[in-house]
């Protein structure tokens, strides 16, 4: 047994609480009409969480909740509160317990309020329906169906079509589970196909952008491996470069250096001629002592000459005293001769005129003065010749002290021509030495010339070479900025990956290799072009582009497995949801067969004999597009259009042959015949699939002593698989019931629940 008490409050006519315990397999519930007794039944399938208000004769929600009367105020809850016993062994489900969870009481709970709110409870914990509903089905009960058979209900299974009531067939038989999954498979089957759909939507939308992006990419690429190659390239070219100024600039350096101080010496070595040369040109000062030591040479000569003539005249006047002296004394001897010969005339006229000249070229007075006297002597000596003389004794002896005089003379003038010629020996000797200066100066100069000469000619030669170096320096620095300015362009261009090249200044300083200017110009063109290519190819970024693509096809990547996933899953779903169909038509067609073995017992137990059975019918029906199953209710709803697509329904049909009677179809059974058909037939159905309760209400309210006391006979037959609750006013089957719940309704319109004995109920119900 596995339901153990039910619990209401405010639910419809139980106002106030009301609980009821099931102890025995058979319950009873019985009271007058209007008491309450359905609204027990329906207590059952709102706590188990039927979602229908019809179904629990109501509208609204409210309709469900106790509305109050004339002495009772309305409530603003219901509540029931079902228990069940979980700890039982059975064949009820595989684990032995009748829930799959691991508690040995399983209470379930559902209250509703006025604003239509629902709760739903299980073991005290807050579940939603849905967890409700799966642990029901597991345990194979539920709000509606099969063991919960309404008043006026059980005919349902005959009046139906056969579609629906293939639905309860195999609802009875535990099949709806599978229905269940079947559905959810469908709905998850739509949803994956819907994703599926979106997916490869958005995929496709994605698709040109990506092709877009790629094409992108690669030119990204493009450039970065160019940009790579002309990073390559520059820093090859610029260790080249650095290399060839600092070595170039070296060697100028090392070239000028010796040449400017060479330079220097020159510029001073030729100031120095010059002006060496200069001062040999002022050195003229030399002629003039040579012109003032002519001079001074020609004075000394003339006087030497006027010496020289003095003396010679003071010989000849020596002379012509002489002779007179010699005459004097002949006279003396001889006695006189008194001519005067023209020889002596013309003789003292020419000592005379010598005199005169001596006197005048005198500048000495002294000596100016001597020669007068001199020429007074010679006249008076003349004179005395002429007259004759007269007192010679004296003559004589002046002659005599004349010609002494003379003499003296005569040697004072030897003495100053003696001075004159040293002093004339002086003045050559020293004319002779200025002279030789100025020879040896005229040397000097033209020596000093052909330095000056020699000096500038190297000088100039020394000024073009410098002149080669600065020019060939002015061109290095030329260079030299031009590749400042490529360094900074390289590094803006490229990165600055470009401008180190540490290393290679290394490598190259290590192998000492030189090279061709040449090599390096052919560098530079490679570098001009690589850069055209890379500006071709979009030079700049692309991080933007490379993260987008990244971005994009990893979304792509991620869409295209969500794809494969979905396919997988749908694929897996209907593999799932077919084998669930031929799960369900193979449990079907075998539970139909074990429910016709039951169904056609029963049936001749219930008839005295006769026949009964279901058979899984086919029928092919046209439905128009769009038309929901659920929409054909029955027969009536065929929908026979022409544009119509085919579809295979299955359902179950009823065949009965009642003892000697000729009755083959329902519709021609009685009221009572109905009544005992279905429920043999729902009894069968039970019998298959037992459910661990059932309720009936009413169901025996058709049917006649005989048949009610076989009915009874069932029902205990019944009761040893399945615990029954039975909501009657039979007698009989009251009889059965271990035990028996007695409801009543009093003024105040609530229903009361007592227990009672079999004599009480017998008088309650009625
Ligand atoms: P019968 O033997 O004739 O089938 P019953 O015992 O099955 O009668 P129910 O149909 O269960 O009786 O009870 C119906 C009674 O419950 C009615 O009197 C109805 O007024 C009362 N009832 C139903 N809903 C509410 C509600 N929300 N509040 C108060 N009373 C209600």
């Amino acid at each position: 047994m596995y339901l153990k008490s039910l619990e209401l409050s405010g639910f419809k006519s139980f106002a106030k609480k009301a609980s009821l315990e099931f102890k025995t397999p058979i319950t009873a519930i019985v009271g007058p009409n209007g008491s309450g007794k359905s609204n027990i039944a329906e207590s059952f399938r709102f706590v188990l969480g039927e979602q229908s208000i019809k179904s629990m004769r109501g509208k609204r929600t409210e309709d469900l909740i106790w509305n109050g009367s004339k002495t009772s105020p309305r409530s603003n809850r219901a509540h029931v509160k079902l228990t069940f016993d979980n700890t039982a062994r059975g064949n009820v489900s595989e684990s032995g317990r009748l829930f799959a969870i691991d508690f040995d009481e399983v209470v379930l709970e559902r209250v509703i309020h006025r604003d239509a709110t629902s709760e739903y409870r299980l073991n005290d914990s807050v579940v939603r329906l849905k967890d409700t509903i799966e642990l029901l089905s597991g345990a194979h009960i539920g709000a509606s169906g099969h063991h919960i058979i309404s008043q006026g209900e059980a005919d349902r299974i005959l009046s139906v079509n056969t579609r629906e009531r293939k639905a309860m067939i195999e609802d009875a038989l535990g099949l709806k589970i599978y229905h269940y999954k079947k559905d959810e498979s469908e709905r998850k089957l739509e949803k994956t196909q819907e994703n599926l759909d979106k997916v490869e939507s958005i995929r496709r939308e994605l698709k040109p952008h990506l092709a877009f992006l790629h094409k992108q990419v690669a030119k990204v690429e493009k450039a970065r491996e160019l940009a790579l190659d002309l990073k390559q390239a520059y820093r090859d070219y610029f260790a080249r470069e650095k290399a060839y100024l600092d070595a170039t600039l070296k060697r100028i350096t090392y070239e000028l250096d010796p040449l400017e101080k060479r330079m220097l010496e020159l510029q001073k070595d030729i100031t120095h001629a010059r002006e060496e040369l200069q001062k040999l040109s002022q050195k003229d000062v030399t002629s003039d002592a040579l012109l003032s030591s002519e001079e001074k040479m020609r004075s000394i000569r003339e006087k030497k000459d006027l010496a020289v003539r003095e003396v010679g005249r003071i010989e000849g006047e020596i002379s012509a005293l002489r002779t007179l002296l010699a005459k004097e004394e002949r006279k003396q001897t001889e006695e006189a001769h008194k001519t005067v010969p023209f020889t002596s005339v013309s003789s003292m006229t020419t000592s005379l005129g010598r005199l005169i000249d001596s006197a005048l070229s005198q500048g000495d007075p002294a000596e100016f003065k001597a020669a007068l006297s001199a020429i007074k002597t010679l006249v008076s000596e003349f004179m005395n010749t002429v007259r004759g003389e007269t007192a010679r004794d004296n003559d004589i002896a002046e002659v005599r002290e004349n010609i002494s005089s003379l003499e003296h003379d005569k040697k004072k003038r030897e003495g100053e021509i003696a001075t004159l010629d040293a002093e004339e020996k002086k003045y050559a000797e020293e004319y002779k030495k200025i002279q030789h200066t100025i020879e040896s100066d005229i040397h000097s100069g033209r020596e000093m010339e052909r330095r000056i000469f020699t000096l500038s000619n190297e000088q100039q030669e020394v000024r073009m070479h410098i002149q080669v170096l600065t020019s060939e320096k002015s061109t290095l620095k030329l260079e030299e900025e031009e590749y400042k300015r490529e360094l900074l362009e390289a590094g803006a261009l490229v990165g600055v990956e470009a401008v180190r090249f540490d290393d290679l200044s290394r490598a190259l300083a290590e192998s000492g290799v030189v090279e061709e200017r040449s090599e390096q110009h052919e560098r530079k063109r490679q570098i001009e072009r690589t850069k055209v290519r890379l500006e071709d190819a979009g030079s700049g970024g692309g991080d933007d582009i490379m993260k987008e693509f990244e971005e994009v096809s990893q979304r792509d990547a991620f869409l295209e497995k969500e794809v494969a996933d979905l396919e997988q899953s749908a694929e897996s779903l209907h593999a799932l949801i077919t084998d669930l169909e031929e799960t369900l038509a193979r449990e079907f067609a075998e539970g139909v067969k074990k429910i016709n073995v039951q169904f056609s017992e029963f049936f001749s137990l219930m008839f005295n004999g006769g026949n009964a059975s279901l058979e899984i019918v086919r029928e092919v029906r046209k439905i128009k597009r769009d038309t929901d199953i659920e929409d054909i209710e029955d027969d009536d709803g065929t929908e026979d259009g022409a544009e119509g697509e085919e579809k295979v329904f299955e359902g179950v049909e009823i065949h009965v042959a009642l003892p000697r009677k000729k009755i083959h179809g329902l519709e021609m059974l009685s009221g009572g015949e109905r009544a005992l058909t279905s429920i043999a037939l729902i009894f069968a159905m039970s019998q298959v699939n037992p459910p661990p309760f059932i309720i009936l209400d009413e169901t025996d309210a058709a049917l006649d002593e005989a048949n009610s006391k076989r009915y009874g006979d069932m029902i205990e037959n019944l009761s040893k698989k399945t615990q029954l609750i039975l909501i009657t006013h039979n007698r009989e089957t009251m009889s059965r019931a271990g035990v028996l719940y007695g409801i009543t309704m009093g003024a105040d319109a609530i229903s009361q629940l007592l227990s009672v004995s079999f004599d009480e109920a017998v008088h309650v119900a009625k």
